[in-house]
């Protein structure tokens, strides 16, 4: 894994939101999820695969995360890096590209580092490109001060050497959204960083202020226990003094149902751990939970009953298809869409209720088909 700092650009959404999380957050453990193991290591093969390191290739491929699939999806940013480094190799001969590079964050942030997937600078322009292999949330570019901190890192580091005038974030969410990118000017970057960044950091190592919650709560590590969460999701329940509630009010609960439905799966979460831990939780006890039951001798169960003259068809399960995410992991995602033509169909989904700010067009309900005002 990675290393972190107490304020780490990753979190940094988070603590420059609300900077009393990190202090309070500090001492908790880390719960590393198979989600951020796959994506250390996609970070590995990434780095092994631009750096042309066929042994630790071959190494990875025996990684226990590791799938074929994982290549294709890889290779989704290395050759976008590749490609960007030749493209400014033609503009600028002097051009380098810096793979995963430690990047000194100390003038804006106590104790700060971060690492730079991929840097390439030349024609002016320094280019911070993040590989994420997430498939859950999806990241924007757009102002987004994780990256704006990789790039004031990097400016820090290869400033003084080249002129550069312009900086491109660019995030590689090669398993969900694709390839996004977001300019800004070094101006405009260094200033964030003087009036924005240095006066926080320095609030957030000192113990920050008031903790503030937001949709940045569901990063910080001490949400099952945080009381300004908790009151502050509570007050977004109002008291209704009708029966029934209008349209309005179930649009205004819609709202805040997602933050609502993780902050109580966060204490519940949290009080099972305790528990587990020894704690006793007023008014709790750990029971066993339910389970189903298990053949434990597979090869005993069939014999027992073949002998009992069951037929081989009665007992196995008919032969089945892997999932297409399996079947994708198998063959690698540009060779399964390939081969698959013609035989994967994407049906309709089904109507599903998404915020007006949503990507996807709105469909058409027969109400509406018949709406002529
Ligand atoms: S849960 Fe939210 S409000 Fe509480 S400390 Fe963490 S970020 Fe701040």
């Amino acid at each position: 894994m990675r290393a972190h700092a107490l304020l780490s650009a990753s979190g940094a959404h988070r603590w420059l939101n609300c900077t009393a999380s990190a202090r309070l957050e500090e001492n908790m453990e880390d719960t590393y999820s198979s989600y951020a193991k796959e994506g250390t290591l996609a970070h590995a093969l990434a780095e092994a695969i631009l750096e042309n390191d066929t042994l630790t290739i071959q190494k990875l491929k025996t990684n226990e995360l590791f799938y074929t699939g994982m290549v294709d999806e890889v290779e989704d940013y290395t050759s976008y890096c590749l490609e960007r480094f030749n493209e400014m190799l033609v503009r600028d001969p002097n051009a380098i590209m810096e793979i995963e590079t430690r990047l000194n964050l100390t003038k804006y942030i106590p104790n700060g580092f971060g690492t730079g997937d991929c840097i390439i600078i030349g024609d002016g322009l320094l280019e911070i490109i993040d590989l994420k292999f997430g498939k859950g949330v999806e990241v924007s570019p757009e102002n987004n001060p994780q990256f704006m901190l990789y790039a004031l890192g990097a400016l820090e580091e290869f400033g003084f050497l080249y002129d550069i005038d312009k900086v491109r974030m660019t995030v590689a969410q090669v398993r969900l959204q694709g390839i996004q990118s977001f300019d800004m000017k070094v101006k405009d970057l260094k200033e964030w960083g003087e009036k924005v960044v240095i006066p926080k950091a320095k609030e957030a190592y000192s113990g920050g202020s008031d903790p503030c919650p937001g949709s940045w709560c569901g990063f910080c590590k001490f949400k099952a226990k945080c009381k300004k969460r908790s009151e502050f999701l509570q007050s977004q329940i109002k008291k209704y003094k009708d029966y029934e509630l209008s349209l309005e009010d179930i649009s205004n609960i819609l709202n805040i149902s997602k933050d609502i439905q993780s902050w109580l799966s966060d204490i519940e979460a949290n009080a099972l751990d305790e528990a587990l831990r020894g704690t006793n939780i007023p008014g709790y006890k750990l029971v066993e939970g339910r389970s189903n039951r298990k053949i434990a001798d597979e090869e005993g169960l069939i014999n027992a009953l073949l002998l009992e003259d069951y037929k081989e068809e009665q007992i196995y399960k008919p032969k089945a298809i892997e999932t297409i995410t399996n079947l994708e992991k198998l063959v690698g995602k540009k060779h399964f869409t390939e081969i698959s033509k013609g035989f994967v169909v994407k049906p309709e989904g089904k109507p599903t209720l998404a915020p007006e700010s949503d990507k996807r067009p709105a469909i058409n309900t027969i109400e509406n088909e018949f709406d002529f005002n």
